[in-house]
Protein backbone atom coordinates (compact mmCIF):
# COMPACT_ATOMS: atom_id res chain seq x y z
CA UNK A 1 0.00 0.00 0.00
CA UNK A 2 0.92 3.56 -0.86
CA UNK A 3 -0.52 7.01 -0.04
CA UNK A 4 0.33 10.03 -2.33
CA UNK A 5 -0.12 12.99 -1.33
CA UNK A 6 0.31 16.66 -2.61
CA UNK A 7 1.84 18.93 -1.02
CA UNK A 8 1.11 22.67 -2.98
CA UNK A 9 3.39 25.61 -3.01
CA UNK A 10 1.59 28.40 -0.90
CA UNK A 11 1.47 32.39 -1.90
CA UNK A 12 0.73 35.78 0.65
CA UNK A 13 -1.25 37.53 -1.13
CA UNK A 14 -1.49 39.71 2.19
CA UNK A 15 1.12 39.53 5.27
CA UNK A 16 0.33 41.15 7.95
CA UNK A 17 2.69 41.78 11.32
CA UNK A 18 0.32 43.07 13.94
CA UNK A 19 2.56 42.22 16.82
CA UNK A 20 5.48 40.44 18.59
CA UNK A 21 3.85 37.91 21.54
CA UNK A 22 5.90 37.70 25.02
CA UNK A 23 6.99 34.38 23.81
CA UNK A 24 8.75 35.93 20.73
CA UNK A 25 5.98 34.07 18.29
CA UNK A 26 4.27 37.18 16.20
CA UNK A 27 0.59 37.44 14.90
CA UNK A 28 -0.64 37.59 11.73
CA UNK A 29 -3.20 38.45 9.53
CA UNK A 30 -2.72 37.40 6.21
CA UNK A 31 -4.88 35.31 2.81
CA UNK A 32 -2.68 32.57 1.74
CA UNK A 33 -3.40 30.96 -1.03
CA UNK A 34 -1.70 27.57 -3.22
CA UNK A 35 -0.75 27.56 -6.51
CA UNK A 36 -0.02 24.37 -8.94
CA UNK A 37 3.75 23.86 -8.10
CA UNK A 38 3.78 21.21 -5.80
CA UNK A 39 5.99 18.08 -3.86
CA UNK A 40 4.66 14.63 -4.01
CA UNK A 41 4.97 12.56 -0.78
CA UNK A 42 5.04 8.83 -1.13
CA UNK A 43 4.10 7.01 1.91
CA UNK A 44 4.34 3.55 2.76
CA UNK A 45 3.65 1.29 5.73
CA UNK A 46 7.08 0.60 8.11
CA UNK A 47 7.93 -0.27 11.55
CA UNK A 48 9.46 3.16 12.26
CA UNK A 49 9.58 6.94 10.64
CA UNK A 50 11.85 7.11 8.20
CA UNK A 51 12.02 10.40 5.69
CA UNK A 52 14.24 10.50 2.36
CA UNK A 53 14.09 13.39 -0.31
CA UNK A 54 15.23 13.38 -4.28
CA UNK A 55 17.02 16.71 -3.10
CA UNK A 56 20.25 16.27 -2.23
CA UNK A 57 20.13 19.20 -0.02
CA UNK A 58 17.46 18.43 2.20
CA UNK A 59 18.15 16.46 5.45
CA UNK A 60 16.49 13.92 6.19
CA UNK A 61 17.20 13.38 9.74
CA UNK A 62 14.54 14.53 12.84
CA UNK A 63 15.32 18.16 11.08
CA UNK A 64 13.10 17.31 8.11
CA UNK A 65 9.62 19.04 9.05
CA UNK A 66 7.81 15.89 7.35
CA UNK A 67 9.58 13.70 10.07
CA UNK A 68 8.46 16.02 13.00
CA UNK A 69 5.23 15.92 11.89
CA UNK A 70 4.86 12.22 11.42
CA UNK A 71 6.67 12.44 15.23
CA UNK A 72 4.14 14.97 16.38
CA UNK A 73 1.06 12.78 15.32
CA UNK A 74 2.41 9.45 16.43
CA UNK A 75 2.26 11.16 19.84
CA UNK A 76 -0.79 13.14 19.90
CA UNK A 77 -2.18 9.90 18.66
CA UNK A 78 -0.18 7.64 20.70
CA UNK A 79 0.73 5.33 17.61
CA UNK A 80 3.50 3.11 17.48
CA UNK A 81 3.58 2.19 14.03
CA UNK A 82 5.90 4.19 11.47
CA UNK A 83 5.98 4.80 7.86
CA UNK A 84 8.98 4.79 4.78
CA UNK A 85 8.32 9.05 3.68
CA UNK A 86 9.63 9.65 0.33
CA UNK A 87 9.25 13.64 -0.76
CA UNK A 88 9.58 14.43 -4.54
CA UNK A 89 10.68 17.81 -4.44
CA UNK A 90 9.57 20.31 -6.62
CA UNK A 91 9.10 23.73 -4.69
CA UNK A 92 12.08 25.93 -4.49
CA UNK A 93 13.70 25.14 -0.59
CA UNK A 94 14.11 28.30 1.64
CA UNK A 95 12.15 30.50 -0.85
CA UNK A 96 9.03 31.67 1.19
CA UNK A 97 6.59 29.18 -0.67
CA UNK A 98 6.37 27.17 2.08
CA UNK A 99 7.72 23.68 0.57
CA UNK A 100 8.74 22.45 4.18
CA UNK A 101 5.09 22.88 5.81
CA UNK A 102 3.23 21.83 3.05
CA UNK A 103 5.23 18.11 3.43
CA UNK A 104 4.54 18.15 7.11
CA UNK A 105 0.99 19.17 6.08
CA UNK A 106 0.79 16.18 3.52
CA UNK A 107 2.55 13.90 5.77
CA UNK A 108 -0.25 14.46 8.33
CA UNK A 109 -3.08 14.05 5.75
CA UNK A 110 -1.49 10.64 4.97
CA UNK A 111 -0.38 9.42 7.99
CA UNK A 112 -4.33 10.01 9.28
CA UNK A 113 -5.03 7.70 6.49
CA UNK A 114 -2.39 5.06 6.51
CA UNK A 115 -2.55 4.58 10.71
CA UNK A 116 -6.58 4.90 10.54
CA UNK A 117 -7.48 7.67 13.02
CA UNK A 118 -10.18 9.42 11.54
CA UNK A 119 -8.80 13.16 12.39
CA UNK A 120 -10.36 15.79 11.00
CA UNK A 121 -8.30 18.52 9.39
CA UNK A 122 -9.06 21.01 12.36
CA UNK A 123 -6.97 18.28 14.74
CA UNK A 124 -4.53 17.34 11.92
CA UNK A 125 -4.18 21.58 11.70
CA UNK A 126 -3.56 21.73 15.64
CA UNK A 127 -1.11 18.95 15.66
CA UNK A 128 0.76 20.70 12.73
CA UNK A 129 1.31 24.23 14.49
CA UNK A 130 4.20 22.23 16.71
CA UNK A 131 5.74 21.97 13.62
CA UNK A 132 5.67 25.41 11.98
CA UNK A 133 3.23 28.40 12.32
CA UNK A 134 2.68 27.52 8.23
CA UNK A 135 1.70 24.11 8.49
CA UNK A 136 -2.24 24.49 10.11
CA UNK A 137 -2.71 26.04 6.79
CA UNK A 138 -1.11 23.58 4.69
CA UNK A 139 -3.72 20.98 5.91
CA UNK A 140 -5.98 22.67 3.91
CA UNK A 141 -4.49 24.03 1.33
CA UNK A 142 -6.92 26.26 0.08
CA UNK A 143 -7.43 30.05 -0.51
CA UNK A 144 -7.80 31.18 3.22
CA UNK A 145 -7.45 34.07 5.93
CA UNK A 146 -4.99 32.83 8.72
CA UNK A 147 -4.77 34.85 11.54
CA UNK A 148 -3.15 34.06 15.43
CA UNK A 149 0.14 32.52 14.99
CA UNK A 150 -0.89 30.65 12.10
CA UNK A 151 -3.50 28.24 13.86
CA UNK A 152 -6.85 30.16 12.82
CA UNK A 153 -7.23 28.93 9.48
CA UNK A 154 -10.77 30.04 7.44
CA UNK A 155 -11.06 29.05 4.41
CA UNK A 156 -12.75 31.21 1.89
CA UNK A 157 -14.49 30.69 -1.38
CA UNK A 158 -13.59 30.94 -5.17
CA UNK A 159 -10.46 33.43 -5.86
CA UNK A 160 -11.46 35.67 -9.00
CA UNK A 161 -9.70 34.70 -12.43
CA UNK A 162 -5.83 35.21 -12.35
CA UNK A 163 -2.74 33.34 -13.28
CA UNK A 164 0.31 33.29 -11.01
CA UNK A 165 4.23 33.99 -12.70
CA UNK A 166 6.74 32.94 -9.61
CA UNK A 167 10.30 34.57 -9.80
CA UNK A 168 12.95 32.91 -7.88
CA UNK A 169 16.18 34.44 -7.19
CA UNK A 170 19.40 32.69 -6.47
CA UNK A 171 19.64 34.35 -2.90
CA UNK A 172 19.33 32.00 0.18
CA UNK A 173 16.99 34.04 2.63
CA UNK A 174 16.64 32.69 6.71
CA UNK A 175 12.95 33.12 7.44
CA UNK A 176 13.77 33.15 11.26
CA UNK A 177 16.63 36.07 10.50
CA UNK A 178 14.04 38.37 8.87
CA UNK A 179 11.54 37.76 11.55
CA UNK A 180 14.13 39.19 14.19
CA UNK A 181 14.91 42.36 12.22
CA UNK A 182 11.06 42.73 12.36
CA UNK A 183 11.11 46.11 13.90
CA UNK A 184 7.16 47.32 15.01
CA UNK A 185 8.56 50.35 16.25
CA UNK A 186 9.12 51.42 13.12
CA UNK A 187 6.59 52.38 10.35
CA UNK A 188 6.13 49.18 8.32
CA UNK A 189 4.28 48.82 4.45
CA UNK A 190 1.02 47.33 5.64
CA UNK A 191 -1.83 45.75 3.24
CA UNK A 192 -5.15 46.23 3.41
CA UNK A 193 -6.18 42.65 4.34
CA UNK A 194 -10.19 43.85 4.35
CA UNK A 195 -9.75 44.71 0.64
CA UNK A 196 -8.46 41.79 -0.55
CA UNK A 197 -11.28 39.88 1.28
CA UNK A 198 -13.99 42.01 -0.38
CA UNK A 199 -12.03 42.00 -3.52
CA UNK A 200 -12.12 37.84 -3.30
CA UNK A 201 -16.25 38.30 -1.97
CA UNK A 202 -16.85 40.13 -4.91
CA UNK A 203 -15.03 38.28 -7.56
CA UNK A 204 -13.21 41.96 -8.42
CA UNK A 205 -9.50 41.44 -9.10
CA UNK A 206 -8.74 44.95 -9.11
CA UNK A 207 -10.27 45.48 -5.91
CA UNK A 208 -8.26 41.95 -4.79
CA UNK A 209 -5.38 43.81 -5.88
CA UNK A 210 -5.47 47.21 -4.29
CA UNK A 211 -5.34 45.98 -1.01
CA UNK A 212 -2.24 43.42 -1.21
CA UNK A 213 1.54 44.48 0.53
CA UNK A 214 3.67 42.08 2.28
CA UNK A 215 4.98 43.81 5.36
CA UNK A 216 8.15 41.37 5.46
CA UNK A 217 9.53 42.89 2.14
CA UNK A 218 10.48 45.62 3.23
CA UNK A 219 12.96 43.77 5.74
CA UNK A 220 13.88 41.09 2.80
CA UNK A 221 14.31 43.62 -0.07
CA UNK A 222 16.85 45.87 2.65
CA UNK A 223 19.14 43.13 2.37
CA UNK A 224 18.49 41.69 -1.10
CA UNK A 225 18.57 44.33 -4.13
CA UNK A 226 17.07 41.44 -6.04
CA UNK A 227 13.20 41.93 -4.49
CA UNK A 228 12.77 45.49 -5.88
CA UNK A 229 14.65 44.42 -8.99
CA UNK A 230 11.94 41.73 -9.53
CA UNK A 231 9.18 43.46 -8.51
CA UNK A 232 9.87 46.81 -10.92
CA UNK A 233 10.98 44.25 -13.79
CA UNK A 234 6.84 42.55 -12.98
CA UNK A 235 5.17 45.70 -13.73
CA UNK A 236 7.39 46.55 -16.32
CA UNK A 237 6.70 43.85 -18.08
CA UNK A 238 2.83 43.82 -17.34
CA UNK A 239 2.14 42.36 -14.40
CA UNK A 240 -1.15 43.96 -12.74
CA UNK A 241 0.89 43.54 -9.04
CA UNK A 242 4.37 42.05 -8.24
CA UNK A 243 4.77 41.24 -4.62
CA UNK A 244 7.31 38.78 -2.20
CA UNK A 245 6.10 35.31 -0.52
CA UNK A 246 6.25 35.12 2.51
CA UNK A 247 9.88 36.29 3.98
CA UNK A 248 11.47 35.85 0.77
CA UNK A 249 13.13 35.60 -1.81
CA UNK A 250 10.88 34.58 -4.53
CA UNK A 251 8.46 37.21 -6.03
CA UNK A 252 5.54 36.80 -7.83
CA UNK A 253 3.16 38.92 -10.54
CA UNK A 254 -0.13 38.15 -11.12
CA UNK A 255 -2.25 38.91 -14.66
CA UNK A 256 -5.63 38.54 -15.05
CA UNK A 257 -5.13 37.51 -18.87
CA UNK A 258 -3.24 34.44 -19.58
CA UNK A 259 -1.93 36.44 -23.08
CA UNK A 260 -0.38 38.69 -20.75
CA UNK A 261 1.25 36.23 -18.01
CA UNK A 262 2.73 34.57 -21.05
CA UNK A 263 4.14 37.41 -22.08
CA UNK A 264 5.39 38.20 -18.48
CA UNK A 265 6.58 34.47 -18.20
CA UNK A 266 8.63 34.93 -21.41
CA UNK A 267 10.24 38.43 -20.60
CA UNK A 268 10.90 37.70 -16.81
CA UNK A 269 12.89 34.49 -18.12
CA UNK A 270 15.08 36.66 -19.80
CA UNK A 271 16.13 38.08 -16.12
CA UNK A 272 15.73 35.67 -13.75
CA UNK A 273 16.90 31.43 -13.91
CA UNK A 274 13.94 29.81 -12.05
CA UNK A 275 10.43 31.42 -13.46
CA UNK A 276 6.91 29.73 -13.17
CA UNK A 277 4.01 30.28 -14.86
CA UNK A 278 1.11 28.75 -12.49
CA UNK A 279 -2.38 28.84 -11.58
CA UNK A 280 -3.80 29.02 -7.99
CA UNK A 281 -5.43 25.66 -7.32
P1 LIG B 1 8.39 29.42 5.20
O1 LIG B 1 8.00 30.52 4.28
O2 LIG B 1 7.26 28.52 5.63
O3 LIG B 1 9.28 29.80 6.34
P2 LIG B 1 10.16 28.55 3.12
O4 LIG B 1 9.31 28.28 1.93
O5 LIG B 1 10.90 29.85 3.12
O6 LIG B 1 9.30 28.39 4.40
P3 LIG B 1 11.14 25.84 3.20
O7 LIG B 1 11.39 25.38 1.79
O8 LIG B 1 9.96 25.33 3.88
O9 LIG B 1 11.22 27.42 3.25
O10 LIG B 1 12.48 25.50 4.02
C1 LIG B 1 12.86 26.20 5.15
C2 LIG B 1 13.94 25.43 5.91
O11 LIG B 1 13.39 24.21 6.39
C3 LIG B 1 15.15 25.05 5.08
O12 LIG B 1 16.28 25.50 5.77
C4 LIG B 1 15.15 23.55 5.01
O13 LIG B 1 16.44 22.97 5.15
C5 LIG B 1 14.27 23.11 6.17
N1 LIG B 1 13.42 21.95 5.83
C6 LIG B 1 13.16 20.93 6.64
N2 LIG B 1 12.35 20.03 6.04
C7 LIG B 1 12.08 20.49 4.81
C8 LIG B 1 11.33 19.99 3.73
N3 LIG B 1 10.67 18.85 3.78
N4 LIG B 1 11.26 20.76 2.62
C9 LIG B 1 11.92 21.95 2.57
N5 LIG B 1 12.66 22.44 3.56
C10 LIG B 1 12.77 21.73 4.68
Amino acid sequence: MEIIQKAPAKINLSLDALYRHHDGEHEWRMVMTSVDLADYVHIKPHASVHVTTDSGFLPEDPRNLAYKAAIALQKAAGVRQGARIHIEKHIPVAAGLGGGSSDAAAVLRGLNTLWGLDYSLAQLATIGLQVDSDVPYCVYSQTALVTGRGEVVQPLGQLPNFWVVLAKPGVSVSTPSILNALDYNQPMPRPDTDKVLAGIKANDFQLMISGMTNSLEHVTAGRHHEITALTTRFIKYGAQVAQMSGSGPTVFGLCEKHSRAVRVYNSMKGFCKEVYLLRPL
